[in-house]
């Protein structure tokens, strides 16, 4: 008899589903796979809510003296600070996130 491996497709793929929690979703059960613990931190503006926020070093040439180091700026609407925001996402809402990112670039 011949082995037909040692991977067995879940049944997710052998129903036709895109992923493992749209296949628990459609049988009425939550996915809890490995949700738990796999959040993703993302930075966010204080200000208007985007994450649109990366590190400047624009403060070299300024006459204030940088406390941290870091400063971040906001390049929707230009604050910057040191006290950037910080959300948690689940992988669903990263890729949720993601998309609508991708959105707005194209
Ligand atoms: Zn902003």
């Amino acid at each position: 008899m011949a082995k037909k491996g040692k991977l067995a497709t879940p049944d997710w793929i052998i129903e036709g589903y895109d992923s493992p929690a749209a296949y628990a979703k459609a049988k009425g059960k939550s996915f809890t796979g490995k949700k738990e613990g796999k959040t993703f931190r993302i930075k966010v503006c204080p200000k208007c809510g985007s994450d649109e926020v990366g590190i400047t070093l624009s403060n070299m040439d300024s006459e204030e003296e940088s406390n941290t180091g870091k400063q971040w700026e906001c390049r929707k609407c230009k604050w910057t600070g040191g006290n950037v925001k910080e959300k948690e996402l689940t992988e669903d809402e990263l890729m949720e996130h993601l998309d609508k990112k991708g959105e707005d670039v194209a």
